[in-house]
């Protein structure tokens, strides 16, 4: 297990659609745990592939011992149309929270690494969290929840961030498979 470098907001990978995993094979397992270390690491309650610059469609979470994991291929289903409001942040985006507005339940569909079907049915933190990693996998970020005018004071703030950097280096991996040994 390797903690990997987060990408941070300015990096294309951020904003490219993650492919889905096809795979479910050493390699995935071994994303899942560099995944899972990097998370824990930062700290953070979630992660997404992208954001350690792997595009494809994994993220793990860990809000306690309890709800703690991964999923490969979400897919998300809202059982209800009632919403919560509330701070969030992202690791991409460090030290920098704003109100944004999610479902409140989720019923999250996916795979485990070995391929196996799960179901996350989350409320609350855990439905907001299963909803930021699915946007990353979609190359959406949270600001990009928000209404016109907090989008536009988040970005200013984004931008007087000590570490945002504008001339952040591109570098985006499709699949773990190209870049052998890199998870060693
Ligand atoms: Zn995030």
């Amino acid at each position: 297990m390797t903690v990997q470098q987060i990408r941070l907001f300015g990096d294309p990978v951020l904003r490219t659609p993650a492919d889905e995993v096809r795979d479910f094979d050493k390699e995935l397992r071994t994303l899942v745990k560099d995944l899972f270390e990097t998370m824990l690491d930062a700290p953070g309650v979630g992660l997404a592939a992208p954001q350690i610059g792997v595009g494809l469609r994994v993220f793990t979470y860990h809000l306690d011992d309890a709800e703690s994991g991964h999923l490969v291929n979400p897919l998300l289903a809202f059982p209800d149309e009632e919403e919560q409001d509330g701070p969030e942040g992202c690791l991409s985006i460090p030290g920098l929270y704003f109100d944004t507005k999610r479902r409140l339940n989720v019923v999250a569909k996916g795979f485990n690494s070995y391929g196996d079907p799960v179901q996350i049915v989350g409320t609350g933190l855990m439905a907001r969290c299963v909803q930021h990693e699915t946007d990353h996998l979609d190359g959406v970020l949270f600001i990009e929840r928000l209404d016109r005018t907090a989008r536009k004071e988040a970005l200013r703030a984004i931008r007087a961030a000590e570490w945002y950097d504008p001339s952040n280096p591109p570098l985006v991996k499709v699949s773990p498979h190209q870049t052998p040994g890199i998870f060693g």
